[in-house]
């Protein structure tokens, strides 16, 4: 492994800090800076961005974040005994790092980014993968504080993330983020690449904010989403009755087939259908 800083190595700071991997804090930790350097590249030119990073843990990526030229990180991490390690890190790097001990599903970074450009590059505890990107992406106002979030889930919810219509893998997650988010998979990480080592390949995704996502209410989407997805293999004049209204109705204002499925609906057909139910409601 090649250095990217004057730091220990990421195996002595595990040791020293008594860093045993948590599966209850979805610890899995890349070793390899080169391969922490790769993602943090993933991100672009960061001279002029604040990186949010959520779960740090011993520090691999924040150190491939700084190195790399990032303005500051602001680095969220629920495990206290990672703390004392990530300081070490700030210290290194003066004024470009703050250590965030806490729960990142309750963090709002906006108070500490000031008006400074603001992405999120992170590989995420995967218990809590989904409800941090869903909370992402439902914030308002929208266009949201961040530029870009560049991250790490498992294979199979990157497949979900970026599936398109019509595809079996399309469903409630491929909905909400392709309504505000354009997304990619960048690359894989093979489980090699992890202490422990996880039963599944990972994915990096990118994912760039719509400037003007089709209006519509985030809430009432999901709702019309679980509908419909919750029972995928029926018709939506069928599934669409947990909404408590008559489908038909819907169905004719948003120009959709009564015998159609969930998984043939593009994007703006959700739209289409989230407006009519938000109306007759
Ligand atoms: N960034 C490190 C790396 O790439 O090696 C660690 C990634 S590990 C997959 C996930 C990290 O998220 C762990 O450090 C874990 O303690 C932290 N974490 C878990 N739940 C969290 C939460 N609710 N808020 C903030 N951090 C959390």
């Amino acid at each position: 492994m090649s250095q990217i800083d004057d730091l220990p190595a990421l195996r002595e700071v595990i040791r020293k800090h008594g860093l045993s991997p948590k599966k209850s804090l979805g610890q899995n930790f890349l070793h390899d800076l080169n391969l922490t350097a790769r993602i943090a590249r993933a991100a672009g030119p960061l001279e002029d961005t604040t990186v949010v990073e959520v779960g740090p843990g011993p520090g691999g990526l924040t150190r491939a974040l700084l190195s790399l030229g990032a303005k500051r990180v602001i680095a969220v991490e629920r495990d206290d005994r990672a703390i004392a390690a990530l300081h070490e890190i700030a210290e290194r790097y003066p004024g470009r790092l703050d250590v965030i001990p806490g729960d990142a599903l309750s963090f709002d970074p906006r108070p500490h980014i000031g008006d400074s450009p603001a992405c999120v590059v992170a590989n995420l505890p995967y218990n809590i993968a989904t409800a941090l990107l869903v909370n992402w992406l439902t914030l308002e106002p929208w266009p949201p504080w961040y530029s870009q979030l560049i991250l790490m889930f498992q294979r199979e919810v990157a497949e979900r993330i970026v599936a398109p219509h019509g595809s079996k893998t399309y469903g409630r997650l491929s909905v909400l983020t392709g309504w505000r988010t354009q997304a990619k998979i960048l690359f894989d990480i093979a489980p090699t690449a992890f202490v422990p080592q996880p039963k599944i390949t990972s994915s990096l995704v990118r994912l760039i904010p719509r400037a003007q996502p089709l209006p519509c209410d985030s809430k009432t989407l999901q709702r019309v989403t679980e509908a419909a997805f919750g029972q995928r293999r029926k018709m939506l004049r069928q599934s669409l009755k947990t909404l408590g209204v008559d489908p038909q109705p819907l169905l004719a204002t948003a120009g959709i087939e009564p015998t159609a499925r969930a998984e043939d609906i593009p994007i703006e057909g959700f739209v289409a259908l989230t407006r009519a139910f938000s109306e007759i409601r």
